[in-house]
């Protein structure tokens, strides 16, 4: 769109004389050609009759042929010009055929005028008017272009002042001086005629530009509101979209601020939570919502999560109804980010899972009882059929030996089963702790093999180590690591054709140790792959009763090495078969050098404390691990079997840690606490049940040998 600024239209009055504009007058001339013509004809027709009688009749038709000669010259060159290609390209060549004509006719009239001047006064009189008139007169016609005028001007009074000059009466001298006044004071006025049509013209144009464009504005205008309305019908639609799935959506809908102040409620989240929109919105929803028995933890997470401005999902155990029942909840908590990526609102959308917990708690405590309650009987039907067996209670036949055996076998099948329930029973509801210790990978390669060799003889398959093994220490639970090979290498003996061999291997990169044990089995069907790992999943259930196995063991093997900082996987080995596979971190050097050193948790939230105390007890011979706050212990908690957990007595943002003491004390077990506080008085108001967990009290500011002392008497070490 060309938008006319207003330099634009004042530049295009300040330039005037551009070819367009000449055009544009030239055009203006031409115009007026016929009705100069015209008034050529009648006025010299008028002269011709008045001078008819007093003059030479021949000498006056030639004057009228000759002007009637110009009025058709001129109406010829409008015509030639309406007609011609170049007429709007080449303006001056226009302008210079024009200056001609115009010179030519005012020739005409100047010619007449001198030649019928002499004579009476009467007539003189009328000749003057005549010429006065065809000066006049052709003003309005030439003016636009002032030189075009100058030159007919001058044409018509030269003859004429000459004659009047000539004709010697000092009247006539005088009139003859007073015309080229006149002549200057037509030209002044044709210039200035020129220029007012100039800047008339100018201001046309730019009206019409203007107008033109400020049409394109009001059109563009209209389109941009239409789309805006459109836009704007749409957002319209969309939100009530939205706050109609808010309103009819079956789960609680909170929209908070990021100060945690509620904002919004659903019906829904009115019916989970009993109160009513108007009682809640501007309340906070970090301890009602989010409930947890530690408000500034929740306030503490709160702020942290409306800095970071991503999507959250938590679990909140203890949300208060109005009735004063907790509710457990799941819940999805969305940023919404303003223009400058700052969180303007959150959305939370809360599921009540209350009833899934204890649902869930039941199931686990119904396997658990059950599993407990088969395995007993089960191990000592066992016994009684190994016994019978092995022939201490008499000799049987080659019958009874084979029915006791297939006994004997389902017997173990289904306590493998009821083994591997409860074990990723306890490893999924976090009660399962492992005993990290350093394993030598070569050693434990050795020792899995010779234990599973046996297995796989059943399968007439080999187990090798191929190439050679990282002289590599990982740390980890022996047993359970242990358990993981095993369940890798009887599946490959499984599933490996009879005769074939079974290949481990072992290989260090990036920090990272993978142990892989490769088959030449049949490989893992596309179908199955992503759900190998989940519980009771195996491609093919025949196979469960012709190899045994009950679809379990990947995904205990999968949690276990997850437990120990790794990770499990497979892929398919090249020229056919499987290759699963772990990876563990490997044990920095240094770490090694503390090979047998028990294990101490630290959880202290002043990074100058915790470095002292972990340098000291690290000298001392422990092997530390530092949590800097509640979430970091829980899960170092929940992984590992710790000798002592020394815990501070007050965690980040001046937390009292009695609740995390009170939280994770079903998970101690045998672990010692001892208390680290910045003074000792701070044990007065202790409830009771966390006295009794507490081994024993450290200052900050205790020697290096007094904290050695209590660390060593907490973990039962025996210090020389
Ligand atoms: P199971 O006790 O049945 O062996 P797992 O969890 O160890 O349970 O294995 C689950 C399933 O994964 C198996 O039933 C089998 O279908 C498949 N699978 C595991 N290892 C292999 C292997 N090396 N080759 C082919 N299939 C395998």
């Amino acid at each position: 769109m060309s938008q006319a600024s207003p330099q634009d239209l004042s530049g295009g009055l300040r330039d005037l004389n551009t070819p367009e504009i000449l055009r544009e007058r030239i055009d203006y001339a031409y115009r007026r050609v016929w009705p100069l013509a015209g008034a050529t004809l009648v006025v010299s027709l008028v002269l011709s009759a008045f001078l008819w009688r007093t003059h030479p009749l021949d000498m006056v038709l030639f004057w009228q042929a000759v002007m009637l000669l110009l009025a058709l010259g001129f109406a010829a060159l409008r015509w030639a010009r309406s007609r011609a290609a170049d007429a709007a390209r080449r303006p001056e060549l226009w302008a210079r055929r024009l200056a001609f004509g115009a010179g030519a006719l005012g020739a005409g009239w100047g010619y007449g005028a001198a030649a019928f001047f002499p004579g009476a006064e009467g007539q003189q009189a009328f000749i003057a008017f005549v010429v006065a008139l065809a000066t006049a007169g052709a003003l309005p016609i030439f003016s636009t272009v002032w030189w075009v005028y100058a030159i007919y001007a001058a044409a018509v009074m030269l003859p004429f002042n000459v004659v009047l000059l000539a004709y010697g009466t000092d009247l006539l001298r005088l009139l003859g001086a007073a015309v080229p006044l006149l002549y200057v004071a037509n030209v002044i006025t044709a210039y200035e005629l020129g220029r007012a049509f100039v800047a008339a013209y100018g201001l046309r144009t730019a009206y019409k530009r203007l107008s033109g464009d400020n049409a394109e504005i009001q059109a563009q205008l209209g389109e941009q509101l239409d789309s805006l309305l459109d836009a704007h019908r749409e957002v319209q639609a969309a939100a009530r979209k939205l706050a109609l799935f808010s309103e009819r959506a079956p789960i609680a809908v909170f929209e908070v601020d990021p100060n945690a102040t509620i904002l919004d409620m659903n019906p829904a989240a009115e019916n989970l939570f009993g109160f009513a929109a108007p009682e809640l919105v501007g309340r906070s929803c970090t301890t009602m919502l989010l409930g947890s028995d530690d408000r500034e933890r929740t306030e503490k997470w709160w702020s942290d999560f409306v800095a970071a401005g991503k999507p959250a999902t938590i679990v909140g155990e203890h949300c208060m109804r109005r009735d004063g029942l907790e509710l457990a909840c799941e819940w999805t908590l969305t940023p919404l980010a303003d223009e400058e990526n700052r969180v303007s609102t959150i959305v939370l959308q809360g599921r009540d899972i209350t009833q899934q917990r204890a649902a869930e708690r039941v199931r686990s405590e119904f396997t658990s009882t059950l599993s407990h309650e088969l395995r007993t009987p089960l191990t000592s039907i066992l016994g009684s059929l190994q016994l019978l067996r092995s022939g201490a209670i008499g000799p049987m036949d080659k019958d009874q030996d084979e029915l006791v055996e297939v006994a004997e076998r389902n017997g173990q099948r289904l306590l493998d089963l009821i083994n591997e329930v409860l074990d990723i029973e306890k490893i999924e509801s976090g009660r399962v702790s492992l005993v990290p210790e350093p394993i030598a990978l070569e050693e434990l390669l050795a020792e899995s093999l010779r234990l599973n060799q046996g297995f796989a003889n059943r399968f007439q398959v080999k187990l090798a180590v191929q190439g050679e093994v990282p002289d590599t220490t990982v740390r980890a639970d022996r047993k359970r690591l242990m358990q993981v090979m095993t369940n890798l290498l009887s599946n490959a003996a499984k599933f490996s054709p009879p005769g074939g061999e079974v290949d481990v291997a072992a290989r260090q990169e990036a920090g990272k140790v993978r142990v892989s044990v490769s088959d030449r089995g049949p490989g893992i069907p596309e179908a199955f792959r992503s759900r190998i790992f989940g519980r009771f999943a195996q491609a093919d259930s025949a196979d469960s009763r012709i190899k045994g196995g009950t679809g379990l063991g990947l995904a205990i093997s999968k949690r276990l090495v997850e437990l120990m900082l790794g990770r499990v996987g497979f892929e398919d080995r090249e020229g056919g078969g499987t290759t699963f596979f772990f990876e563990l971190p490997v044990m920095p050097s240094e770490e090694g050098a503390q090979e047998g050193a028990a294990r101490v948790l630290l959880t202290e939230p002043d990074s100058v404390s915790a470095d002292y105390l972990a340098m000291v007890l690290e000298k001392g011979g422990y092997r530390v691990d530092t949590a800097p706050d509640a979430g970091s212990t829980r899960e170092l908690l929940g992984r590992w079997k710790y000798a002592a957990w020394l815990l501070s007595r007050r965690l980040a943002g001046g937390v009292d840690a009695l609740g995390l003491l009170a939280e994770m004390k079903p998970r101690l077990r045998d672990t010692p606490v001892v208390m680290v506080a910045a003074l000792t008085s701070d044990e007065a108001g202790i409830p009771e049940p966390q006295r009794q967990a507490i081994a024993d009290w450290l200052s900050k500011s205790d020697s290096r040998a007094r904290i050695l002392e209590v660390v060593d008497h907490a973990t039962g070490r025996v210090t020389s």
